[in-house]
């Protein structure tokens, strides 16, 4: 019904080119430019803005990659989305995406987001980084400097992803640590969003290295993003003791701290981390964290936190794991095997009461933590995220409104950045001199369709994405050959 209302794009420029004359003569004069005043136009669309409120249908005007007017009135441009019965909202934004590749793009594309960063593993050359993306990207960019993949390439681990070696296992010697804070403090000089930490794959660096790299960020004005030491349900090895350390580490240095996967780190105690986050902010601490709308993790198998006594510190067992290339649930022997192969894997692990309680939370955003797409049974998480928070837990459930679910997508995360980096201050937002990142989609339609069984689906009813002002999907449809996301980066220190 809304759909059939809601005029495509191609019937909307097959319509101008057929009328293109006659409307530019009667509406110019001949003389007024006023007919083309914007390069696009957003009509008619229920714009919601989480910074200012709006709720309410208007024309958004876009000009030179930004939105230039938002209106009651109607608007002229080159171009015109219809969007009559759809949501007009600033572009999602990933915090947590390790899928950084071309094909991990189109699917985030399709699931609403606008700017896809990887600040939890990071990079260990954030010009390399920035450099390979650069005028090849469908959506916008961003890392942080990790302590994951700097701590790798210092102790010379083989890891491909996350460390397998000394990385995980050994202590650093001073001249390491040395090293270690002298590349993550160069990162954070050439723009890295924040560091990265995963201090549960990283399991033999001792709580002084933490505090240093914390001490860094502080110095910097950079937010660490961290995977825990402990995400269990035992004693000494629960989330709780490991919120604890980074807590402490946020309170003795000022480091902003964000917390990724709270529900991952937490399991059945989830409330107990998310009390403890909420009481450091509380108490004047620069706390945040994040989840994903999922009950099942995902990482590799060959990582510590499958080293032994994994089945207790984590309350599962062999079948709970999923095996990515075949879909696969594992048994002891079968867990050998691909522990010396190497590969991920999905994890069952974290109670549904846990995952809606967090997606529910008005103070937790949304990240996907999606994944490299390395198997046919990867995590739908990186493909789905966002429309499955809209569509199930917003429409279906209703264990939170829209606004509150959009807000948790655009302006939280980009408030969470935009100290370090400021050009996060025009994200997130439906305002005048915003980046035009938007996100035009069908609240009564959208619905994730990655399964654990099928992953690899685009979501359904995000009808158009702009980046930067140009449009990357249009009536729900990839454009082809285009490349308008920019590097998300902190300004770059001389
Ligand atoms: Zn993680």
């Amino acid at each position: 019904m809304l759909r059939s209302r809601a005029h495509g794009w191609s019937k909307w420029t097959a319509l101008g080119a057929l009328l293109g004359v006659v409307v530019g003569m009667s509406a110019r004069g001949g003389a007024s430019n006023a007919a083309e005043s914007y390069d696009l136009v957003i009509a008619n669309g229920r714009v919601m803005d989480p910074a200012s409120g709006l709720d309410a249908v208007r024309n958004v005007g876009i000009r030179g990659g930004k939105i230039a007017a938002i209106s009651s009135d109607p608007l002229e441009g080159k171009q015109t989305i219809e969007a009559k019965g759809l949501v007009v909202a600033p572009g999602f934004i990933d915090l947590h995406e390790h899928g950084q590749e071309p094909r991990n793009y189109q699917f985030q594309a399709h699931d609403g987001v606008t700017t896809s960063l990887e600040l939890e593993a990071g990079t260990a050359d954030v010009d390399q980084w920035y450099d390979r993306r650069e005028g090849k990207s469908l959506i916008n960019f961003g890392v942080a400097i990790g302590h994951i993949p700097v701590r790798m390439k210092i102790m010379k681990d083989a890891g491909t992803f996350l460390p397998v070696g000394d990385a995980a296992h050994r202590e650093a010697t001073a001249a390491e640590l040395q090293q270690i804070d002298n590349e993550i403090e160069r990162g954070l000089l050439r723009g890295a969003l924040a560091v990265g930490m995963g201090i549960n794959y990283t399991a033999a660096a001792t709580h002084d290295e933490i505090v240093d790299v914390f001490r860094l960020a502080a110095k910097h004005g950079a937010s660490v993003h961290v995977h825990l030491r402990h995400a269990g349900l035992q004693e000494p090895t629960t989330g709780l003791v490991g919120i604890e350390e980074v807590i402490a580490a946020a309170a003795a240095t000022g480091a902003p701290l964000h917390v990724v996967h709270i529900t991952s780190m937490g399991l059945k105690n989830t409330p107990r981390l998310i009390a403890m986050v909420k009481g450091a902010r509380e108490h004047g601490l620069d706390v945040t964290t994040e989840c994903y709308p999922y009950t099942a993790g995902s990482t590799q198998l060959e990582s510590a936190i499958f080293d032994p006594g994994w089945q207790d510190r984590q309350g599962i067992t062999y079948k709970d794991i999923q095996w990515t290339k075949t879909g696969e649930r594992l048994t002891a022997e079968t867990f050998e095997k691909y522990r010396k192969e190497g590969g991920t894997v999905v994890i069952f692990s974290i109670p549904e009461e846990a995952a809606r309680t967090a997606v529910a939370d008005p103070t937790i955003m949304i990240a996907s933590d999606g994944m490299p797409l390395t198997g046919a049974k990867v995590h739908p998480r990186g493909q789905a995220t966002f429309s499955r928070v809209l569509g199930h837990y917003v429409r279906e459930e209703k264990v939170l409104d829209l606004m509150t679910a959009l807000r948790k997508m655009t302006l939280m995360p980009a408030q969470r950045l935009e100290k370090r980096a400021p050009m996060f201050r025009d994200k997130g937002r439906i305002r005048v001199g915003a980046d035009a990142d938007v996100t035009v989609f069908d609240a009564n339609r959208i619905v994730d369709k990655a399964t654990y069984e099928n992953p690899l689906q685009y979501s359904e009813g995000i009808q158009f994405v702009l980046i930067n002002g140009v449009p990357v999907v249009k009536d729900a449809q990839l454009v082809d050959d285009v490349f308008p996301g920019r590097a998300a980066r902190a300004p770059i220190t001389p």
